[in-house]
């Protein structure tokens, strides 16, 4: 021990304790390496533990493409087939998890698997079987840097925790720390000028330390930077947070119209929430308005499986943690009650609901000046209703450039030895879509974990 500065040796060192990071560890330590996890926050679990639980991922990289325009196939490869090596290898670990058929059709093919009997104990399990097996977990000890010997590869890690620093010398160092979306600066450097209005929906420490220190080491960057997963989440008064981001996605969103302060439509709604929430983050004060009628509410399935009643689930749950919905007989009365109370244009409001009723009664798509790709059915069934959003990120898309041996590239796109990133910090997987966020730990950490220990036998 230096003076003030703890000095550790492992040969692999993970930074952060969610799915990623504890996957990568476990892994690393049943192939002989010995591991030691450091986690910024005083809990193990990040999001993964706020988490529903359902960690799934396309069933092929063909379904996985659909929704990833121009992404990586060996990257998205390497995610289905490891994402099913992992969960059938956390069964084997003793660990609770079931596969289980979506009810309703989705849309693309993929399967399913539940964290049980819920995602905070199963990263607790998680957890133990890590150090059962030897490894070691920090808390309270943040990832600062990376070191680097005089041949570019990895030599150890810097962390501060509990008020001193410290030196961990390491072969591999695994970069899990759940993406940027908790960092103000990197939310106002990569989604623009209404930043400041997305709201974090997820852990709060996942500030972009694995990038920034990725970079720092001379790692490229993939993007896309200004999307993430996300979903919209009512504004205040509504009193919104992890207790509930689950229970109040507006799932029937693809069937609405989204309008923003202007009263205009501008992006694709039948894409999901999920992606035009990326869209939202560049309208007037980031808000959006979902407008919906009696039809809506009266869906059997909103395409995430909920079946009958759906929709009235989310609204009352909406209702409950505090967010408004307008309600109203007519159109015309809903677009003066939403200026009245919001502050939306009126007169383009209703241009853009009677074009949307107009491509609705011709049932033709190409009508609409901003394009739509399906879920269009008319607004006629009142009473006629609008909730007011902002859009909610649970982790970012770009990062730390990775390739599918979650080997982290320089600038050139060579892989700078003994770095590796699992989970969100894999940067250059998602393009657009959303195929699964636990998922990408559980694949990725696999991959991670190998490769780190392999590295440090040879
Ligand atoms: C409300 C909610 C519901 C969700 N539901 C689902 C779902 O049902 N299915 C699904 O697939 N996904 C879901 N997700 C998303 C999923 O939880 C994440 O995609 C996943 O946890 C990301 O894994 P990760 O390992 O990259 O990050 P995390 O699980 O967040 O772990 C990152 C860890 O790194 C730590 N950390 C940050 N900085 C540092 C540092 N400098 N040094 C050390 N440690 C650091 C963090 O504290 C955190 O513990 C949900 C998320 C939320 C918030």
């Amino acid at each position: 021990m230096k003076d003030g500065i703890d000095q550790l040796q492992a040969d692999v060192v993970v930074a952060g304790s969610g799915i990623g990071g504890l996957t990568t560890a476990r892994t690393a330590l049943e192939r002989g390496a010995s591991v030691l996890v450091i986690e910024k926050a005083p809990e193990v679990g990040g999001s993964a533990a706020l988490s529903g639980g359902s960690a799934w991922t396309a069933a092929n990289v063909d379904a996985w493409l659909s929704v990833q325009p121009g992404g990586n196939p060996a990257m998205g490869q390497a995610l289905v087939a490891n994402y099913l090596d992992g969960v059938n290898w956390f069964a084997e670990l003793g660990l609770q998890v079931e596969e289980r058929p979506d009810p309703t059709p989705y849309k693309f093919a993929r399967y399913v698997h539940d964290f049980l009997p819920d995602a905070r104990t199963f990263m607790n399990d998680l957890a133990r079987s890590v150090e059962s097996a030897g490894g070691t977990i920090l808390t309270n000890t943040g990832l600062r840097s990376i070191r680097l010997g005089m041949d570019g590869s990895v030599c150890g890690i810097e962390a501060r925790g509990r008020g001193r620093t410290v030196e961990i010398g390491a072969r591999a160092a695994v970069l899990a720390t759940g993406g940027f979306q908790a960092s103000p600066d990197l939310r106002a450097r990569y989604f623009g000028r209404w930043a400041h209005h997305v709201i974090v929906r997820g852990n709060a420490y996942s500030t972009g330390d694995g990038f920034l220190a990725a970079l720092e080491a001379g790692a490229g960057t993939a993007g896309p930077f200004g999307r993430f997963y996300g979903h919209m989440i009512p504004a205040p008064p509504a009193k919104t947070g992890v207790h509930n981001f689950a229970s109040i996605k507006p799932d029937f969103s693809p069937y609405s119209v989204f309008v923003n302060l202007h009263g205009q439509r501008f992006d694709d709604e039948f894409l999901g929430d999920e992606v035009t929430v990326h869209a939202v983050v560049h309208q007037p004060e980031a808000l959006c308005f979902i407008i919906f009628d009696e039809r809506v509410r009266k869906l059997r399935a909103t395409g995430m499986g909920e079946g009958p009643g759906a929709v009235d689930r989310r609204m009352e749950n909406i209702r409950n943690a505090g967010g408004e919905i307008l309600e109203a007989p007519d159109l015309e009365s809903l677009a003066a009650e939403m200026a009245r109370r919001w502050g939306v244009t009126p007169g383009p409001l209703m241009a853009t609901l009677n074009e949307h009723n107009a491509a609705a009664a011709d049932d033709d798509l190409t009508m609409l000046s901003v394009p739509r790709s399906g879920g269009l059915q008319p607004l006629d069934s009142p009473p006629f209703r609008a909730i007011r959003c902002l859009p909610g990120a649970t982790f970012t898309y770009g990062g730390a450039h990775t390739n599918e041996r979650a080997q982290v590239l320089d600038l050139a796109g060579e892989p700078i030895q003994g770095l590796f990133a699992a989970g969100a910090d894999v940067g250059g997987l998602y393009t657009r879509g959303y195929t699964g966020g636990l998922g990408v730990g559980v694949a990725y950490g696999r991959i991670a974990g190998r490769e780190a220990a392999a590295l440090a036998a040879a």
